[in-house]
């Protein structure tokens, strides 16, 4: 990018006094100054350029910098321009008061609004497939009567007349003078002479509106999703703010999550435990029947691939993890009672692998 000459850019001779680079300047700021040319991304680009030069040749140590060594030099010294208007406001706030009778502006530039939070309760389903939900949002939008401005539609908001636009009023007191806050227009420069009926002269109404949101499957509590530009309407024409909405997701009955996996805990009665046979399990596609082995013990898992949460970072689901838990009958049969008494007495002929432990829990037990 070559860059424009900051004399060439004020149409100033080199040699040009402060006066004559300080008028330079006003003429441009007057013409380019964003209150006048709103929108205006040329504009814009003009005044900022305008600013940008002025802080320059206005410095004398700058400026004698710039002379000898041009842009190079000034980047020696650290100096890079200006990020936005409100740094341009803030270094020359009085000099525009000078230029145009009143402050740098009348208010502040345009300002974002605010971002929105919303909560949102899902069910574990919900959570594991995804939704399409519409929210209602309560929010603050520009005004559509008067587009923002506060003023009944065909009137204006003219400079306040306590304050002759300064936002700020100066008493005398003694020697002294103090500035103040302007009480008329509480430092706006600005007073409407009749308001918007819609919002009051506020610029900004309640509303509320539907938004709708596509959950992807696989979020879990603590999610944000970002809705672009579904805050809060900005003030003086600034963008709006975004929408967060804050997933919760509801405690399943049955499963527990543990990133892309669930788990399960399945009762099996003792006998299909010993002897092996299906049983019916839940997954979040519905039952599918599990086969459990001969000899399952309690406490014992089975895992059913892919039948978890879709992994929100690459493809597939997880899996749900099935834990047995083997259940004695509290009540038996006069018949089922006598069999397992027989079972009992055969038992003692053929003992199980009594104290000889996988675990070691006896042994710990014991020693
Ligand atoms: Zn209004
Ligand atoms: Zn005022």
């Amino acid at each position: 990018m070559i860059e424009k000459d900051y004399y060439e850019i004020l149409g100033v001779s080199r040699t040009a006094s402060q006066e004559e680079i300080k008028k330079a300047y006003r003429k441009m700021a007057l013409k380019y100054h964003p209150d006048r040319n709103p929108n205006n991304k040329e504009a814009e680009d003009k005044f900022k350029e305008a600013s940008e030069a002025y802080e320059v040749l206005s410095d004398p140590e700058k400026r004698q910098i710039y002379d000898q060594f041009g842009h190079e030099g000034l980047r020696g010294t650290g100096f890079t321009g200006f990020r936005g208007f409100e740094d341009i406001f803030s270094s020359f706030g009085d000099i525009f008061g000078e230029f145009f009778g009143f402050g740098g502006r009348t208010h502040s530039g345009p300002t974002r609004g605010d971002d929105l939070r919303y909560d949102l309760q899902i069910s574990f389903e919900e959570a594991a497939f995804g939704k399409e939900v519409e929210l209602e949002i309560p929010r603050t939008t520009r005004c559509n009567t008067c587009g923002g401005s506060g003023a009944k539609p065909g009137t204006h908001p003219i400079p306040c007349p306590a304050c002759g636009g300064r936002g700020q009023v100066t008493r005398n007191q003694g020697f002294f003078s103090i500035s103040t806050t302007c009480p008329t227009c509480q430092g706006t420069g600005q007073i409407i002479p009749e308001p918007c009926p819609t919002c009051g002269g506020t610029g900004r109404m309640k509303q509320k509106r539907k938004v709708s949101l596509k959950i992807p499957p696989g979020v879990d509590t603590g999610s944000r999703l970002r809705l672009r530009g579904e805050g809060e309407a900005g003030e003086r024409g600034g963008p709006p703010g975004d929408l967060y909405v804050v997933v919760h997701v509801q405690k399943h009955d049955f499963f527990e999550r543990d990133g892309d996996d669930i788990y399960c805990k399945v009762p099996v009665s003792f006998t299909t435990a010993a002897l092996g046979g299906k049983v019916e399990v839940p997954t979040l596609n519905g039952s599918e029947t599990l086969q459990i082995k001969k000899g399952t013990q309690s406490g014992e898992v089975f895992r059913l691939r892919g039948r978890g949460f879709p992994r929100l970072r690459g493809y597939g689901r997880g899996d749900e993890i099935i834990q047995v838990v083997i259940k004695v009958p509290k009540k038996l049969t006069k018949r089922q009672e006598e069999l397992l008494k027989e079972f009992a007495r055969l038992e003692q002929d053929h003992p199980p692998e009594k104290f000889k432990s996988e675990n070691g829990f006896f042994k710990k037990m014991w020693n």
